[in-house]
This record gives C-alpha cells, structure tokens and sequence, in this order.
C-alpha cells in the first residue's frame, strides 16, 4: 500500500539518496518544498539544474568552476609558485576560508585506496606531474585528509615529485587523524597549513 501519493514518493525517495538525509529527514523536507509557494519550488529545482549543468572542472585545476580556467587559477593575485594538492573541491573551499593561503591549488577527485580499489591512476597525477614540470612551481602542499588513503597519497606525491626537485611539504597534524579537511574549523586547518613540514 502507498502511504503516500505517487510524486510525493518519488521526491522523498530522491530526497533520500542525499548523504546524511535518512528516511525522516526525507519526508520533512518533502513535506516543507510541498508546503512552500510554488516560486521557491522552482527556484530550488532550477537551482539544482543549474548547478550542474553550469559547472564543469578547470582544465588545470579540476576544481568545480563556472568558467574555465577558474577564478583561482585566473587571478594574476595567486602566487603561482605553490600548489596545494587537496582531494575533493569542496577542501578548497574549506582553505579559502582560513584567508591565508594565496597559492594555486590542484584536485585529485580522490585519494588512493586499495580497498576500494582506487589506485594513482585514477587521480589526476599525472596532470600535477605535468603542471609542477611546466609551471615555475616551488613547493607542493599536499593537503589530503588525514587519515589512511590521505597518508598514502602524500606518500606517493612526495615519491612522485622528488625527481623534479620540487619541495614537498605535508600539512601538519593539528587535524584529528581520521577527520575530513572540510570539517576542520579555520584556526586549526590555518595552524595546519603554516606548520606543513617537508615529506
Ligand atoms: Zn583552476
């Protein structure tokens, strides 16, 4: 039986694929896009539309951008000598907060995981490999969580980038071992990043 009438259903179940959205959290917000006007609605729904089809990745950076190359990679403001080397876009966001980082960055979309089968050859690598060969690049910050994989793939980095001559520095351990970038608060992902030492 159907407790509920079909679209509603199908906006609770779609509602529900989202991380940290269980069934009841579903349904409440179900219920508040259902109670509100039709305008916001649609706003919502355009805004998700949007956001994926105006997005893509840099083509140096592979962080999400509107406009490629992106605005960090743009900015004749960005020290273009250092590149921190984060996993996922939404650790740029979480650097960029702390105002104190005015480098370049490069996402890998990952971090390195036998377990779940996730090997160097499907981060882009091989495209930092290229921009510290080819840009005037000093140091690699490399700001992958702390945790098994994020180890791992600092680890590789270093090995990877050492014949280059090229420092590469790991951020400190202010961060919980375990924890995610994106969860740290400023001060500690700041205290972090100005303690990195050379790996
Ligand atoms: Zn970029």
């Amino acid at each position: 039986m159907l407790y509920y009438a079909k679209p509603i259903a199908r906006l609770i179940e779609e509602l529900s694929k989202l991380p940290s959205v269980g069934p009841k959290t579903a349904q409440r917000l179900a219920f508040y896009i259902l109670n509100s006007p039709q305008t916001e609605a649609n706003k919502l729904a355009q805004a998700i539309i949007d956001a994926k089809e105006k997005t893509r990745y840099c083509s140096l950076c592979n962080n999400l951008t509107e406009a490629d190359p992106c605005i960090i990679c743009e900015s004749q403001k960005r020290d273009k000598s250092i590149i921190c080397v984060v996993e996922e876009p939404r650790d740029i966001v979480a650097i960029e907060k702390t105002g104190e980082y005015k480098g370049l960055y490069h996402v890998l979309h990952g971090a390195i995981s036998p377990m779940d089968g996730i090997g160097p050859e499907q981060l882009k690598l091989d495209q930092l490999l290229y921009r510290a060969k080819k840009e005037n690049v000093k140091e690699i910050v490399v700001a992958t969580n702390p945790n098994v994989e994020g180890e791992a793939t600092a680890m590789y980095i270093s090995k990877l980038v050492k014949p280059l001559e090229v420092k590469t520095t790991r951020i400190a351990h202010g961060l919980p071992m375990g924890g995610d970038l994106e969860y740290a608060d400023q001060m500690t992902l700041l205290k972090a990043l100005e303690g990195r030492r050379e790996i």
